[in-house]
């Protein structure tokens, strides 16, 4: 071991050493459909309105710690209960991090797979124990036997569920959440990072659950770039959290800018009601294709499976034909064969499809 290795094995834990840093392609000149980002940018004018804003927040001085303004801009946005509280992260990956940071040593973390990675590798980064909850192969619906009997025999401190589930697109039955919600003596936190573009939530049901916590992002609506998500639930739960957030998380561009983004909440409507357009015509293509298998999705993207093997091939020739998309099937399990494609716009998505017909 050389003296290097020798201090990082003092100074870093195993469970760090042992994880891979999540990558993220380099998108530079590509049509770029693997990040789950909105393609629309702002009229003119209203960029303009927001430069007059820009130009007046005071960057010399530390934002408002608490946000006030746009934590009541966001209940609103949002319909949140007015009994419930919310607490802001620099975006929502943070407050995952932050809900993992709280819990007592040696507590468990579960979450279905295939899910969203961050719950996995943060919970992991943390030396937690994580649990996956395996999903039906045929639907990617939650086994609510397997998984109930798992909760009842573990006792997880908390429960990640995406919805729609990230990256299958699906919205996982409503009452078998709300028995895992029930059954759960822990946390249970509804991830509602694709909200813009489904009518299902379980905001509704924060009065009903005092262990429920529902957290958004402005990510997936079109603000990838400014880092801001909250979790919304019972106060007492709340107040506890932000005692471990740091205390100015949310800088103050952040601040102002998603405050006097969703002052514009038509045109958030239209780019969304667009892109929901899009998915069911990107869906109705892709069904055609008998190499192809798509899944239904609720989100603003579409997983589909290839041919047996094929899914690596196919993903180079895309990105040779200059289309990035996401591949999924180094994750093995029920994602080998699989890639997930971004719904982007209509222009975007017609060369995505063309370029994958002359691919399979
Ligand atoms: C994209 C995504 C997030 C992360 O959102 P950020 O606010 O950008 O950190 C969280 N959960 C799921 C399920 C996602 O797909």
């Amino acid at each position: 071991m050389s003296e290097q290795e020798a201090l990082i094995s003092a100074v870093i834990r195993p469970e760090i050493r042992a994880l891979t840093a999540y990558k993220v392609a380099d998108a530079a000149g590509y049509i770029k459909l693997d990040a789950m980002e909105n393609p629309y940018t702002w009229p003119e004018e209203i960029k303009a309105e927001w430069l007059k804003i820009i130009h007046k927040a005071e960057i010399n001085r530390y934002p408002d710690p608490e946000a006030k303004s746009l934590c009541q801009v966001l209940k609103e946005y949002n319909q949140i209960p007015a009994q419930s509280e919310i607490l802001l992260g620099n975006g929502s990956d943070e407050i995952i991090q932050l809900l993992l940071m709280a819990l007592p040593a040696n507590s468990t973390v579960m979450a279905p797979e295939p899910s969203f990675v961050m719950y996995k590798q943060i919970a992991q980064c943390l030396g937690l124990n994580y649990q996956g909850l395996p999903l039906l192969a045929d639907n990617f619906e939650l086994d609510l036997a397997v998984t109930l009997a798992t909760i009842k025999s573990q006792q997880p401190e908390i429960i990640f569920l995406a919805y729609p589930n990230n990256p299958t697109g699906n919205l996982f039955d409503s009452d078998a959440i709300e028995q895992i919600i029930q059954q759960s003596k822990g946390l249970v936190i509804i991830d509602e990072a694709y909200a813009p573009f489904t009518d299902f939530s379980f905001i509704n049901r924060l009065t009903k659950y005092t262990n429920l916590l529902v957290m958004r992002t402005v990510s997936k609506l079109g603000l990838a770039g400014l880092r801001l998500g909250f979790i919304a639930g019972d106060s007492s739960i709340i107040n506890q959290l932000n005692k471990a957030r740091l205390p100015y998380n949310i800088n103050i561009l952040t601040q102002c800018s998603v405050e006097f983004a969703l002052s514009h909440p038509d045109m958030f409507d239209q780019q969304t009601e667009i892109l929901c357009h899009e998915r069911a015509r990107m869906f109705l293509q892709l069904s055609t294709l008998k190499e192809i298998e798509p899944c239904p999705s609720a989100a603003n993207f579409i997983l589909f499976r290839t041919a047996k093997n094929k899914a690596t091939d196919i993903f180079n020739s895309l990105k040779e034909q200059g289309v990035l998309i996401k591949i999924l099937s180094p994750q093995k399990g029920l994602l080998s064969d699989c890639l997930r494609v971004t719904i982007g716009k209509p222009e975007e998505n017609n060369a995505f499809i063309k370029a994958l017909k002359s691919a399979i």
